[in-house]
């Protein structure tokens, strides 16, 4: 090596490309993981999917239920359907404090309102009136097929799984946005954020009358004969939409992107990307000396409010009663000295440098695809507002940490100061008085219907996740 290669080596912080630079047994191993990856985007649309398939593989990994008949070091509980944590117990006290990943499986998208049918007077369309959920461009969603997942609680209390739109043979549904040719007042002349509001985001659900031979003038025929429909496939009256979840997703599956292969192109990987990934190397740890916590919680996209959000006494609950099951002290003390004491990753996804958009990055802090994981010291808007401002000691750790597992890895801000900003779990999380630290993959195109991410980043995420519950 040259003198110079060797002191521009040795001096100079250059983020790594994973294809370029990491050894072709490890490429096949990104590929390999990734399938296992889609399968779980392709299950797992909503927050209750999510949990379910998560709880049904970790009970194939001897994962016990802290509220039933927990044995051993594998624990879990889940919340509500909608959030959920597992535990697998180190060598370590538990009050020592925990490694804890902390992701979101909620993602943006487009819920039924409580009592969503109506026949349009007009055009006689079967409807559904929506309410979309989470930071969505609204424009976005229209003309796309949508599939309709969610849930009906029935008056005793029988839950009622609605999965229409992603079989095949489904029909799909969607929300007609309007023509270019007659679009020049209504959209054109308008802001971008104004061109579709929520008033326009009408779901055509049917078309065909309910029939009767007796009677030709029943009224509004198109929505009783939804009614109808829905009545014999599911039971169903319409007093039970007022309180259901019914959330409207894109259908159909997440695939591989680009000539070759390298990337995924799919719906809600932020933050089902950091959800599989931690989940993957949970179950994939050899030894941990401190307890390795992965929490999935609900409803980030909001703003991580309600009991299933991050910010509910959950997780703190969680940890109290694994001291309670590990036969440790488990007062108000010894729980806010375990907290203090716990090394916290909130694992979300991060802004990838877009080449559309080059404007409101600044490349040399933005998180480039294919490029490693990012390591976010912090988020927020302005100022710093409103983010959690990881320690330069428990961040250089982290790097520390990454560099000697062989973690491919970068750092990363959201975009250029001032543009813009978004913050996540990690703030609620420092409130415990906890080491906190941002760390993800880079996403092209995040909160759309479409979400691109590198093969490499999932797995160096996975790498990363891994590493740092073993050995943080
Ligand atoms: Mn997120
Ligand atoms: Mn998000």
């Amino acid at each position: 090596m040259k003198k110079l290669e060797k002191i521009t080596e040795k001096l100079k912080y250059q983020r790594k490309n994973f294809w370029k630079e990491f050894p072709q047994k490890e490429k096949e191993k990104v590929y390999q993981f990734c399938e296992g990856y889609k399968k779980f985007l392709n299950t797992c649309k909503t927050d209750r999917e999510s949990i379910e398939i998560a709880v049904n593989t970790a009970i194939k990994k001897k994962y016990t239920d802290l509220d039933s008949s927990p044995s051993g070091k594998k624990i879990y509980r889940t919340f509500r359907k909608k959030n959920a944590a597992f535990a697998l117990i180190g060598e370590k006290k538990i009050s020592a404090g925990v490694n804890l990943i902390v992701s979101h499986i909620d993602a943006p998208r487009v819920d039924l309102k409580q009592n969503p049918l109506y026949q349009d007077s007009e055009t006689s369309l079967g409807m559904m009136r929506t309410h979309y959920y989470g930071g969505v461009k609204k424009y976005q969603w229209m003309s796309t097929p949508l599939a309709l997942h969610g849930v009906f609680i029935k008056s005793n209390g029988e839950a009622v799984k609605v999965n229409i739109g992603e079989n095949e043979d489904d029909p799909v549904f969607v929300m007609p946005d309007l023509l270019p040719h007659l679009a020049k007042e209504e959209q054109y002349s308008k802001k971008i954020g104004d061109a579709v509001n929520a008033s326009m985001m009408n779901l055509v659900f049917n078309s065909i009358p309910y029939l009767d031979i007796a009677d030709e003038k029943i009224k509004e025929a198109v929505k009783l004969n939804a009614l109808v429909l829905l009545n014999e496939k599911y039971d169903l009256v319409e007093e039970n939409f007022l309180s259901a979840e019914l959330e409207l997703v894109p259908a159909g599956k997440a695939r591989d992107c680009g000539l070759d292969k390298s990337m995924i192109l799919g719906y809600g990987q932020d933050d089902r990307v950091c959800a599989y990934t931690s989940l993957e190397a949970l179950f994939d740890i050899k030894k941990n000396e401190r307890t390795a916590i992965v929490y999935l919680a609900d409803k980030e996209e909001i703003g991580s409010d309600s009991n299933t959000g991050a910010k509910s006494i959950f997780i703190v609950d969680f940890i109290a009663d694994l001291l309670k099951y590990n036969n440790e002290n488990y007062d108000s003390s010894t729980l806010r000295k375990t907290l203090i004491n716990s090394q916290i990753i909130s694992a979300d996804v991060n802004a990838g440098l877009n080449p559309n958009f080059p404007n409101v990055h600044e490349a040399q802090n933005a998180v480039h695809l294919g490029f490693g994981v990012s390591v976010t010291k912090y988020t927020g808007s302005g100022g710093k507002g409103g983010s959690n401002d990881a320690n330069a000691e428990f961040n250089a750790k982290i790097i520390d940490l990454f560099n000697r597992e062989k973690v491919n890895w970068q750092t990363g801000m959201l975009g250029k100061v001032d543009v813009g900003g978004g913050g996540t779990i990690a703030k609620f999380m420092a409130e415990y008085g906890a080491e906190v630290i941002d760390c993800g993959p880079g996403v092209l195109g995040m909160h759309s219907l479409f979400e691109l991410t590198s093969k490499a980043d999932v797995y160096s995420a996975f790498k990363a996740y891994k590493a740092f519950m073993e050995k943080a």
